[in-house]
């Protein structure tokens, strides 16, 4: 065993949510309050006049717009530099998960470790889900790795020795866009009038996401930026006003 056992936190509000299907209800809540959602449609650049923003292009055509939000996750620094020459503190990283083959219920809670940094749960199909690790460099792909495999192995069947022998059965990656101080960007009208980000939300960007919706929302809407997103601005890495966001497992943000 690699890291003993010694104690453990108990937190009965903590759980799992089917994420595809809180993602459907989210934009189904959208639409039904008139948010018009164009699928398959990329947006290729903002148009910025005197500090302000008065277009967005995208390959279906140009929207004029005094007001434009970039959330494109793991694409949000390239973006933003690529469109506004706004440089951000992200490095972007691969994240993955895993489920095991069926099992019979054996887990009714999330267990996770910080030392092996993996968790676990079992879902309603009675797979064991697994992830947390990445491979600590950048990069822009998908792509799964046997390190991150090999990883999850080895953590797995130490923390819960019951699943040695399991086999996995599918695995999935996508990018996490890290900042040095491991907390999310969410800023607006700072170097361009009208222009809002929220970005830099790594591998824990799903759980905050009906929160942050409303208060950017808030944000955009009154042109005021609510005093709960203030700590988030992009100055604080100028200030040296960094998060310090103890609630993160691991840092893995080459840049520090
Ligand atoms: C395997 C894995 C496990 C994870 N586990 C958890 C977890 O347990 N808990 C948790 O809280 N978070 C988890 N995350 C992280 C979470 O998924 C992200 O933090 C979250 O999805 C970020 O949301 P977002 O809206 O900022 O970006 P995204 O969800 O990445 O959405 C960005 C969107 O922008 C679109 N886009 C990009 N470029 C353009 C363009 N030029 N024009 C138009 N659209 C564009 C993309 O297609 C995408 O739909 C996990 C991620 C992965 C990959």
């Amino acid at each position: 065993i690699t890291f003993p056992i010694h104690g453990a936190m108990y937190h009965p509000p903590g759980g799992v949510l089917r994420h595809d299907a809180v993602v459907w209800g989210l934009a189904k809540g959208a639409a039904n309050k008139g948010v018009e959602i164009h699928q398959q449609t990329e947006a290729l650049d903002v148009g910025v006049k005197n500090g302000k923003v008065h277009s967005v292009t995208t390959d279906q055509g140009v929207i004029n717009c005094n007001q434009v939000l970039i959330s494109a996750g793991g694409y949000s620094a390239s973006l933003i530099h690529g469109f506004l020459g706004i440089k951000l503190p992200i490095s972007v990283l691969t994240i993955q998960a895993m489920v095991t083959q069926p099992l019979k219920p054996l887990l009714n809670h999330v267990v996770s470790s910080g030392a092996y940094h993996a968790y676990a749960n079992q879902t309603l199909k009675g797979e064991i889900a697994t992830g947390a690790h990445m491979d600590p460099w950048p990069n822009y792909t998908t792509l799964n790795t046997a390190y991150y495999i090999k990883h999850q192995a080895q953590a797995l069947s130490e923390f819960l020795p019951c699943l040695r022998g399991v086999r996995f059965m599918r695995i999935w990656g996508g990018l996490a866009d890290m900042t040095p101080d491991m907390a999310p960007i969410m800023d607006g009208n700072n170097q361009i009038e009208g222009f809002f980000m929220d970005c830099g939300w790594g591998y824990f960007g799903f759980k905050s996401c009906a929160s942050v919706g409303k208060y950017m929302a808030e944000f955009i809407a009154k042109n005021t930026c609510p005093e709960i997103l203030k700590p988030f601005a992009l100055k604080r890495y100028e200030e040296h006003k960094l998060m310090g966001e103890t609630a993160a497992l691991v840092n893995y943000s080459p840049d520090n």
